[in-house]
């Protein structure tokens, strides 16, 4: 038997969905907690005292009044774009032009690949998030630098190659036959392989035939087990794009519909500006939709309507696309959240932001069953949260009537400061 970890402070703790029901019901933080961790996982979660008595030999981390939180989940990245990040002035298509595609060019080389996939990680481990889903590049060799990248940072992590037939330049482009080719080797090779998980990766309608899309569609047909991950109605004139090329389309969904890319294990970043039928067939299949505020303010996307989705039951997660979105932090991006809900006229209670980074953002991605929460039989990825980092954050915690209002400064204002800790499957990261 392997020796156990007892680890101490307040915990964040999930029953059910906050943003489907009051949240209060949902989500609770437990003061004086404890949680056991043996084997990688979590074997226990209560009271510290008695977890203390009934473990008397369980080495002990104590972290006082910290919060200790389910590692945090992005759920739609680009790792690639790890180098661009914070690129000024253009909107989605320019931007792809002018920065995203010649960075991307870069990963034909694996030893480059491999550099930027382990920064990534490390910048990332350092905001607390200890699970991504990233798109990699059309070359294969992005795919496996970043899976390895994940195997020796023990993470559980998403990806897939990227596929482009079209309207992308020389050098960017695949084809149906060996996108498809190349996305089944990876994902026979890499899916369930550790903690990895394979997402087959369009990367969005115009730079796909109609003939990649179906090639796609039946690869996922033949591996249901995979996601299947793209991005859907993020800008306007895309949108308008999206129309010209595939004509007959009913709205921009269905370019994915159409070819067998619409499912319950599809997962569908941004969704900003949906067609009423598009909704309705998103909340039929179950798909989940992925919401990326710092993207969407950034490049001057438009604003998700997060509470509008919540309430037609549409799995929601939460991702900073990088580099799209203008942060590494799972905490910045929380923040991101909540401005953009609060310009759409709902104010995201913190309990609400903190479930989106972690629990709804692993159901987003059929991790759930693994990561996002903290109960027994989950993986022990844990995020500790100071909840006095800076001066600003502490002076505001010192007068909070709740733990709530203790809670809020540091995802309004935190960075990764307010990181004190990150466990990887019960390992202290430090
Ligand atoms: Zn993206």
């Amino acid at each position: 038997m392997e020796h156990q970890t007892l680890i101490l402070g307040q915990t964040f703790e999930v029953t059910s969905n906050p943003l489907t029901g009051p949240w209060d019901e949902a989500v609770r933080v437990r003061t004086d907690a404890g949680v056991l961790v043996q084997d990688g996982r979590i074997s226990a979660v209560g009271d510290a005292g008695t977890l203390r008595a009934a473990n008397p030999r369980a080495t002990v981390v104590d972290y006082g009044q910290h919060l200790i939180c389910p590692g945090f989940v992005d759920a739609h990245v680009h790792y690639p774009q790890t180098a661009i990040i914070a690129s000024w002035g253009k909107r989605l298509i320019d931007w792809l032009n002018t920065y995203t595609f010649p960075e991307e060019m870069r990963f034909a080389d694996p030893d480059y690949a491999a550099e930027v996939a382990g920064r990534y990680l490390d910048l990332t481990l350092a905001q607390g998030t200890t699970t991504v889903c990233s798109y990699a590049t059309i070359h294969p060799v992005s795919v496996t630098a970043f899976f390895e990248a994940a195997a020796a940072r023990n993470l559980a992590v998403v990806a897939g190659k990227t596929c482009m037939d079209r309207n992308a330049p020389e050098g960017l482009r695949d084809t149906a036959q060996s996108a498809y080719d190349d996305s089944r080797r990876l994902l026979q090779h890499w899916h369930g392989r550790g903690r990895a998980s394979y997402a087959i990766t369009p990367r969005f309608s115009p730079t796909s035939t109609p003939e990649q899309l179906d090639a796609l569609g039946a690869l996922w047909a033949d591996h249901p087990e995979c996601l299947m991950q793209t991005h859907l109605s993020e800008q306007i004139d895309e949108i308008a794009w999206v129309k010209g090329l595939f004509p007959s389309a009913r709205d921009y969904l269905d370019t994915y519909e159409a070819h067998g890319l619409l499912g319950a294990r599809g997962v569908y970043g941004h969704a900003i500006h949906l067609e009423p039928r598009e909704i309705d067939r998103l909340a039929e299949t179950g798909a989940a939709l992925v919401h990326c505020p710092t993207s969407n303010t950034f490049i001057g996307s438009g604003l998700m309507d997060v509470a509008g989705l919540a309430a037609r039951r549409i799995p929601l997660g939460l991702a900073t696309d990088t580099g799209g979105g203008s942060s590494f932090s799972m905490l910045r991006t929380m923040a991101a959240a909540y401005e953009v809900a609060q310009l759409g006229g709902t104010a995201l209670h913190p309990a609400q932001l903190l479930w989106l980074a972690t629990a709804g953002s692993a159901r987003s991605l059929h991790l759930h069953d693994r990561i996002g929460m903290i109960a027994p039989g989950m993986d022990a990825d844990l995020t500790v949260l100071d909840l006095a980092s800076t001066p600003a954050i502490a002076q505001r915690a010192a007068c909070a009537d709740d733990i709530w209002e203790a809670v809020f400064p540091t995802i309004m204002m935190g960075d990764d400061r307010a990181i004190a800790d990150v466990w990887v499957a019960g390992k202290r990261q430090a």
